[in-house]
């Protein structure tokens, strides 16, 4: 280790608290020096205790160093500093490591993840970060790999297959080392797949033990961890139904957290597949473990205890969302439920999940002690039982049942979704990166909505609710309807505290520290820091770029630095099509920024944006055509392409394309597989012939529609 001497002497000031327990390292130097784990620490609360940057000085914020980026994807890693390196891992689960003060890079690792794999990742090739111990650094690909590189040389070490390729698992998540362990579960529960978690040991990769979150679809034992909870509780509350077919989904995509406290580990699960209960599981029972935290003994595997914050979830209400461990001074009860205003302390875990309320859960059993919204408008639930820890239900909610369609709020991006909140212990307060997203549910009216693919979402719901009409008066409303909010709330008061607006969705994740600050990118590229207790904004930096993840902070020779990636991405600006809103054109930069006090680097000028040429052709197809195009579009096409193919600034506007003209050039890509290297692959087993003219004769509609009506709403997007 070139900095040894520093290291050893940084940790015998802090009498090794960066040593957990049972000797594994896993939680942060506690002086805030370094930020060893993605979350900061195990507790997961991103909250570092440095003050050097605080609310009196940080405006003075400039950059220190930056780095650009290879791949203008989604980048969603929080960036992990130990040992004075700084690791991020990027869009197409690359991994790259730089001298943490200077910004010399020392060197990277790119697994090389087939380009077509893609396709099975419904919200981009994105990656959240990495895990580090002991010299070990360890990080999940697209394809489904655990790899674990040499950290001061990203020398592979080991690599384990996770998945089954031939089905649509990925893994974009960041695992987590436990006690010589290296946790890591995945995604697909939106193609069709069967969700689970697996322990590997950090020596060699092979595997301790498996959780399946969903029952096995023949009522087998899997001769996994989680065998016996199915077979005496869980597996009775399926009913008959597609789940047998697709798995079930269920997938555990993002949140893993270990409670050193208790020697208990967490994990967030997942929606179900389809999303549609009712032909999941028709329409029978609560379906465990969909949208619930679950915990287990982490050297077994074996169930400890679960939360379902969504029963029999329809909604695609992930409990995946980010955990935060803690303790809080909370009403002291009487034996007979009553509360008193005597406090004790209390280990709960803090939950923001998709369905808009904020969970206060006793970690110690898994017991609700208070769930409220931290969003507005909620309409899915009224509120939450406290006696049985289930949700009052809108029964207008549960489309499958009545028949009749419902825009839900939240929709299935969530009224929060996987960009990281943070807690304060100071202020008491949790930071919220909220959005409100409405979204329509209905059941499929189709075949072609109704019939499962190999490729394209297979949800169970009709897509031309997703599909906005002609009309320029929707589209402005749709724009004003999907909002971005930081949402401050006070778990002990079970209320928001404070808010501020952004202008558009999918912002990014936070951070907050000693110097009562919280630090936020937002999608329309502005990076800023608020007081902590109040809200009020202390800077607002152009970055260039939208930003979706969060930032992390750490300490060398006396200097406080903020770093963080830019970049537009993930699965909103895909689907968001209109929705986008002021997000929609801001550029998609792929880049590594460190900030510091006084820092004076600039980032380079912008690019000239490419002239657009937006001169459709004719239109030519037939209305039966068009009509055709539009159902297909909204199957295959628009959960990567946004409604309306308006475009997002890094996958194409289609209303553009040079090969609308060309009914060869648009079959070379749709299914002869031209692109195939970045995701498109051939729907060549999906599309004949005629439905690909008709996508077409869909898209020139779009284009000459939008042109005329509605070209200041929807500009086109250059690259
Ligand atoms: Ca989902």
């Amino acid at each position: 280790m070139r900095r040894f001497g520093l290291f050893l002497a940084t940790c015998l000031l802090a009498a090794c608290q960066n040593q957990t327990a049972d000797g594994s390292g896993t939680s942060a130097v506690s002086d805030g020096s370094e930020w060893s784990n993605i979350g900061f620490s195990a507790k997961e609360q991103r909250h570092s205790p440095l003050d050097q940057i605080n609310e009196s000085n940080v405006a003075e914020l400039g950059i220190a160093w930056f780095k650009d980026l290879p791949d203008a994807r989604g980048q969603e890693a929080t960036p992990v500093v130990v040992d004075d390196k700084l690791y991020i891992s990027t869009a197409w689960s690359k991994v790259f490591a730089y001298d943490a003060k200077t910004g010399e890079e020392l060197w990277s690792y790119d697994p090389e993840v087939p380009g077509e794999k893609a396709v099975d990742a419904c919200c981009d090739v994105v990656n959240r970060g990495i895990a580090i111990s002991r010299g070990k650094l360890f990080f999940g690909t697209i394809d489904g790999r655990l790899i674990a590189l040499d950290s001061n040389t990203g020398a592979r070490l080991w690599e384990t297959q996770t998945t089954d390729n031939s089905k649509p698992y990925t893994i974009t998540g960041a695992p987590r080392v436990v006690k010589n362990m290296v946790i890591i579960g995945n995604g697909g529960a939106e193609f069709g797949v069967r969700g689970y978690v697996t322990a590997y040991s950090v020596s060699d990769g092979s595997q301790k033990w498996r959780f399946y979150t969903v029952p096995n679809p023949e009522g087998k034992a899997d001769g996994a961890a989680s065998d016996e909870i199915f077979a005496k509780a869980a597996n009775k509350t399926w009913g008959e139904g597609e789940w047998k077919e697709s798995g079930g989904g269920g997938t555990v995509w993002d949140s893993i957290v270990y409670d050193e406290d208790l020697d208990q580990l967490y994990f967030g699960v997942g929606n179900g597949n389809p999303w549609n209960h009712g032909l999941r599981s028709g329409g029978e029972g609560d379906n465990l473990f969909l949208s619930s935290i679950v915990a287990v003994n982490p050297d077994t595997g074996k169930y400890l205890w679960h939360y379902q914050e969504t029963p029999a979830e329809t909604w695609d209400y992930t409990a995946t969302q980010h955990i935060i461990i803690a303790e809080i001074d909370w009403p002291k009860e009487t034996e007979e439920g009553e509360t008193t205003a005597v406090t004790e302390r209390r280990k709960v875990l803090f939950h923001a999940p998709k369905n808009g309320f904020f969970f206060v859960i006793d970690r110690t059993n898994g017991r609700l002690m208070s769930a409220e919204p931290f969003v507005e408008n909620i309409n899915w639930a009224e509120g939450y039982d406290l006696k049985t820890g289930r949700p009052i239900e809108n029964p207008e909610a549960r489309f499958y049942k009545t028949g009749k369609p419902f825009v839900s709020i939240p929709g299935a991006l969530g009224a929060h979704n996987w960009h990281p909140m943070s807690y304060n212990p100071k202020s008491g307060l949790v930071y919220i990166p909220a959005q409100q997203i409405p979204q329509g549910y209905e059941v499929p009216t189709s075949d072609l909505d109704r019939k499962r693919e190999r490729l394209g979402f297979n949800v169970g719901i009709g897509w031309a609710i997703g599909q906005l009409p002609d009309d320029k008066d929707v589209y402005k409303a749709a724009i004003a309807a999907t909002t971005g909010k930081l949402v401050a709330f006070d778990p002990k008061a079970g209320k928001v505290a404070w808010t501020v607006d952004h202008p558009a969705a999918w912002n990014g994740g936070t951070m907050t520290t000693a110097g009562n600050l919280v630090f936020q990118g937002t999608s329309v590229g502005l990076f800023k820091a608020f007081a902590a207790d109040s809200g009020e904004e202390l800077l607002s930096m152009d970055m260039q770029s939208g930003i979706v993840a969060a930032p992390s902070t750490y300490m060398i020779d006396d200097e406080q630095y903020v770093a963080f990636l830019t970049s537009k991405g993930g699965a909103f600006p895909l689907v968001a099509g209109v929705a986008g809103g002021a997000s929609r054109t801001v550029p998609n930069i792929p880049r590594l920024v460190v900030m510091k006090l006084g820092g004076r680097t600039s980032l380079p000028a912008l690019p000239e944006k490419s002239e657009v040429v937006w001169n459709p052709p004719e239109p030519t197809g037939t209305p039966a055509q068009i009509a055709d195009g539009k159902a297909l579009y909204g199957r295959f096409c628009l959960v990567c392409h946004g409604d309306s193919a308006v475009g997002n600034g890094f996958t194409p506007d289609l209303r553009i394309s040079g090969t609308l003209a060309s009914e060869e050039a648009w079959a070379s890509i749709i299914t002869g597989g031209a692109l195939k290297q970045h995701g498109m692959v051939s729907f060549s087993s999906q599309l004949k012939e005629s439905q690909v003219e008709a996508l077409r004769h869909y898209v020139i509609d779009r284009s000459n529609w939008t042109k005329a009506n509605v070209a200041d709403v929807t500009a086109p997007i250059g690259r």
